[in-house]
């Protein structure tokens, strides 16, 4: 397994095409707009050399019997499915943001199971070639980026209506030795902090999208692939030279566009070339287990109550009776998303492929709990942190020798408190309710892995209501088949 330094040393190593803010970035580890997203996946490499945390963090592969890092394995059992959770919860609360690696487990997990159910109906050899990349991501601890989400266009046309047919990612043009595609896949977390796309259909494909189905993984920095970084409010904080307006100080995480031109896949890393009658399932298996990975927003739950917290006793109200109930409830919300994910995983079952695969209905059921939840979470960190949160003047004022000390009178609260402490927790409220974390805490519950809708349609699919009316009907002295 990689120590933290060679994970930032193997990504400084690649030779990646990257825009953000108008430039193309030379030094994308060194920069200060992505620097906290890199540490925030390098703290996936050094809690895992951490004793106290390796049970969780580690486990043993099934195809080589060596210890990995559990970002890269496939579950084994409902045990390893309660782990996986429990990592999630563990590394949100240790970083406050989005550790970004969880998409690329929860593909490589997804793809054990496709590529054999594939293989098992068409003769194909997917399930050979996943297995050999996933030996080779496991020998050398590599990140992967999990790519599903294409841009979609007009979302009332199937992929070969839409005007512009590059809409959906798919195949241009193929010879004996492999595919050439062409598309993008929008929102993709930790992207340029990956080893390896891995990409995947969005939606479940018909026929006439046969040459939109297609997965397959290729190195983050092969020719032809280009990342555009998205903004994140407060993103320039990271660069004013000062580190407490940024709230976090240390990590944080970033999405980007990932454009596709013309490139060429071979052969050995493609894992679904045009069988559309599988796409469903691939674009199923890994929107729920990725709804499972949601236990990382308990995680950053535990770091926004703990602010909330201590803002309260910096003001000298926590003892208010609102106050107590306020952080109780946050609790309450809080560790009902963890219940969430923890009961997916352990409701898990084997697949043919001898995966372990999370309890779709319970995973679902989980994620729309977090569409809701975690803003809830933020609305009563907000309410007790009062409106300076968001009118409190800048670290430069602090500093400033003309304003510094009418700072420093003013915005005194308790007084065993100093004001710098003060400030510097509310900018932490201010980061994961307002700021650049607050993309992965807020809108990322709200969307990633899934709009709520989408869960709502998987609820109703899951759901055995004629069961529940059978019963119902039983119950009150209704008879079977009577209105
Ligand atoms: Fe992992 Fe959570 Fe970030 Fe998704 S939002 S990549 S599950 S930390
Ligand atoms: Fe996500």
């Amino acid at each position: 397994m990689m120590t933290p330094k060679e994970y930032i040393d193997s990504i400084k190593k690649l030779d990646l095409t990257v825009y953000m803010s108008g430039r193309r970035l030379e030094n994308i580890t060194e920069d200060p707009v992505l620097r906290p997203s890199l540490n925030a996946v390098a703290a996936t490499y050094s809690l895992a050399q951490n004793s106290d945390f390796e049970d969780l963090l580690t486990a043993t592969s099934h195809i080589t019997g060596k210890k990995i890092n559990r970002f890269t394995h496939i579950h084994q059992n409902s045990e390893d499915l309660v782990k996986k959770s429990k990592m999630g919860r563990l590394i949100g609360s240790q970083t406050g943001c989005c550790f970004q690696r969880c998409v690329g487990m929860d593909a490589l997990n997804a793809l054990s199971i496709t590529t054999y159910n594939t293989d098992k109906k068409h003769g194909t050899e997917y399930n050979r070639r996943f297995l050999k990349f996933l030996e080779y991501v496991q020998e050398h601890d590599l990140v992967c980026d999990g790519a599903m989400t294409d841009p979609k266009g007009d979302r009332s046309l199937p992929p070969h209506r839409q005007k512009d047919p590059d809409m959906y990612l798919r195949i241009v043009d193929e010879n004996k030795d492999g595919i050439f595609v062409r598309g993008a896949k929008v929102h993709q977390t930790g992207a340029v902090n990956s080893h390896e796309i891995i990409v995947m259909p969005t939606i479940s494909m018909r026929e006439e999208d046969r040459d939109y189905a297609v997965a397959f993984a290729v190195p983050s920095d092969t020719k032809g692939i280009t990342y555009i970084i998205g903004r994140q409010s407060c993103d320039t904080r990271k660069m004013e030279g000062g580190l407490m307006d940024q709230g976090n100080l240390f990590f944080g995480g970033h999405e980007a566009m990932i454009i596709f031109d013309d490139v060429f896949v071979p052969n050995e890393r493609i894992f679904m070339l045009r069988e559309f009658d599988f796409s469903g399932e691939l674009v199923e298996k890994f929107a729920s287990y990725h709804r499972q990975s949601y236990a990382c927003k308990a995680g950053v739950g535990d770091v926004l109550i703990g602010a909330a917290q201590t803002i309260a006793e910096y003001n000298g109200a926590e003892k208010a009776s609102h106050i107590k109930d306020k952080i109780i409830e946050m609790n309450h919300l809080n560790e009902t998303i963890f219940c969430g994910s923890i009961a997916c995983a352990a409701e898990g079952h084997r697949e043919p492929s001898g995966t372990y695969m999370v309890n779709t209905l319970l995973a679902n059921v989980h994620k729309q709990n977090v569409t809701r939840f975690p803003y809830e979470i933020a609305r009563l960190a907000q309410d007790i942190s009062g409106g300076l949160m968001v009118t409190l003047p800048s670290e430069k004022d602090l500093k400033s020798p003309v304003t510094g000390a009418l700072i420093d009178k003013y915005l005194k609260g308790n007084e065993n408190t100093s004001t710098e402490n003060r400030m510097r927790i509310l900018r932490l409220i201010e980061n994961i309710t307002l700021g650049s974390a607050a993309v992965g805490y807020l809108t990322e519950s709200m969307h990633g892995a899934g709009s709520p809708q989408a869960q709502r349609i998987m609820i109703s699919r899951e759901v055995n209501i004629r069961e529940k009316q059978k019963v119902a009907k039983r119950l009150c002295g209704i008879r079977e088949n009577e209105k």
